[in-house]
């Protein structure tokens, strides 16, 4: 007799190849159904950026799997009171899935476990996204690192991660009952602002092999040297197809780490390091998305500025590279680690805006919105994270600018209004002698901001809420 039926939960892992809980499944035998459940109670339901691309990755997972004799259920609602429904009803023998690092994610496969637990149908998980599984890496006293080199270094000098699993080439055939349509999971913006991402992206596990193919025939071998500037693309731009799991950093690290060694690889490995960091902190501090690591910023002196943080997230702050920055993320839904930086230091120190704020707003606008890298990243900005940049460094709009994209070309791609401007001007207008201004077709206050405040002040207005709250911990 074939074995009952197997649902596989599919979250942010809409791929078919290294996934370990349908590779189970199939090992299993009998009938395997993907089922993914559209779950929209907060806390961190997906933003508006990636609910588009979620809508996407099902489409293109879906065609993947149907074309494979598969295919996908959808389903809106608990997955815990959902998932245990549809495998009674199909009289399933288990239920499987890959582990998540969000608290709330361990919350939902905790509660479900207790809702199969005494039904007769198995509950299995897998390891996640991750090259370590959390907890895996520790110092020799067994405590989580708080710092990125130790731990990457204890890191390295684990077995390598798994070799990735391959994509299984049919599915067995199963008889489910209808879902929702994809339509009518509600997932796609009602305004048509999506086009640029459309343009730039082709979300789904085809659309990541594509990526990586591209970034492994090209830009690797000089991404040591590359990473760093915005007007070239010296970066892989995956971080999309791994935030939803399109790819899995296992196969990531064998495809880089097959090839001859070379700074570029290697760096590129450190990075995905930075992802990894970031989800062991996660697991080791669940609240690092809403509070601060560091317990005497929970008294920093925010300074609330409802007009500079929508200027902030409009792109039009006055400084060419912020709202460069910021109108990149609008129109393409990601934006580069550099300007990243940048923008994030303007809103949290020139600005005094907390950084929570700014998580809010990447959350909502990033295709690649990944609740540990975010928060991990936004403290690191703010200083008041693990191994965060420290808060006296601030970063100066002008020289970032000048020094990452000497000649203005990305500034010119995102701010047409500026493209007229000299190499000189192009990063410091306010500076730029009338005659130039008019020549470039700029006219501040009118074209383009006035930049919306005094950088030199504002760093030390900063610098002295942060000796605020130094002074109150001593
Ligand atoms: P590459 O340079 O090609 O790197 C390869 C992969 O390594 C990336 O896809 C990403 O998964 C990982 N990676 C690289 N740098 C970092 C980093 N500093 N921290 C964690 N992982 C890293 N990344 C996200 O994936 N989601 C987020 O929500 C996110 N929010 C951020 C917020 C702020 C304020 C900052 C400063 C950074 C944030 N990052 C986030 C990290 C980083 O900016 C992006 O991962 C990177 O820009 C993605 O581009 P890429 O795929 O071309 O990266």
């Amino acid at each position: 007799m074939s074995p009952a039926p197997t649902l596989v939960w599919f979250r942010r892992d809409l791929r078919l190849a290294d996934h370990p809980a349908l590779a189970a499944a199939l090992a299993r035998g009998g009938p395997v159904l993907p089922v993914f459940v559209l779950d929209d109670r907060p806390p961190w339901s997906p933003g508006a950026a990636s609910r588009w691309w979620l809508h996407h990755s099902l489409a293109a997972l879906s065609g993947t799997l149907e074309a494979r004799g598969g295919r996908l259920v959808l389903l809106r609602g608990a997955p815990e009171e959902e998932l245990p429904r549809l495998a009674a009803s199909m009289g399933a023998g288990a239920v499987m899935w890959n582990r998540r690092p969000e608290p709330h994610e361990r919350d939902r496969e905790a509660r479900l476990g207790r809702a199969l637990a005494g039904t007769g149908i198995e509950a299995r998980e897998f390891p996640g996204d991750q090259l370590f599984e959390p907890g895996g890496v520790r110092s020799r006293e067994g405590n989580p690192f708080q710092v990125f080199t130790p731990f990457w270094r204890a890191a390295l000098a684990l077995p390598p991660p798994p070799m990735p699993l391959p994509a299984p080439a049919a599915l067995p055939p199963v008889a489910a009952p209808p879902g929702p349509a994809l339509e009518d999971l509600g997932l796609m913006p009602r305004i048509g602002w999506w086009h640029g991402m459309a343009d730039t992206w082709r979300p789904g596990e085809a659309g990541a092999l594509a990526r990586l193919d591209t970034f492994l025939a090209g830009a690797v071998d000089a991404y040591a040297s590359l990473r760093d500037h915005p007007d070239v693309t010296g970066t892989s731009m995956l971080s999309p197809h791994l935030a939803f799991g399109e790819i899995s950093p296992r196969h990531l690290w064998h495809a880089v780490a097959a090839r001859p060694a070379s700074a570029g690889s290697e760096t590129f490995l450190k990075e995905l390091g930075w992802r990894e960091f970031s989800r062991h902190l996660l697991a080791a501090f669940p609240g690092l998305p809403e509070a601060p690591l560091k317990r005497e910023f929970a008294a920093f002196p925010w300074q609330p500025d409802p007009a500079g943080f929508a200027a902030w997230k409009r792109g039009l702050t006055g400084f060419p590279i912020v709202d460069a920055g910021m109108r990149q993320l609008w129109h393409t839904g990601w934006m580069h680690n550099r300007v990243r930086m940048i923008v994030a230091s303007f809103l949290v120190k020139d600005l005094l805006a907390p950084w929570r704020l700014g998580e809010d707003w990447f959350w909502d606008t990033l295709v690649d919105a990944d609740l540990a890298s975010n928060a991990a990243s936004w403290q690191w900005v703010a200083g008041c994270g693990a191994d965060a940049a420290p808060f006296f460094r601030v970063f100066n709009p002008v020289v970032q600018g000048e020094k990452f994209d000497p000649r203005g070309r990305y500034v010119r791609r995102w701010v047409p209004e500026l493209a007229g401007l000299p190499d000189l001007a192009v990063h410091r207008p306010w500076e730029a002698p009338p005659l130039v201004l008019r020549d470039a077709g700029v006219s501040l206050g009118r074209t383009y901001p006035a930049p919306i405040l005094d950088h030199g002040a504002a760093r030390k207005r900063a610098l002295a809420a942060y000796q605020s709250v130094t002074a109150a911990k001593g």
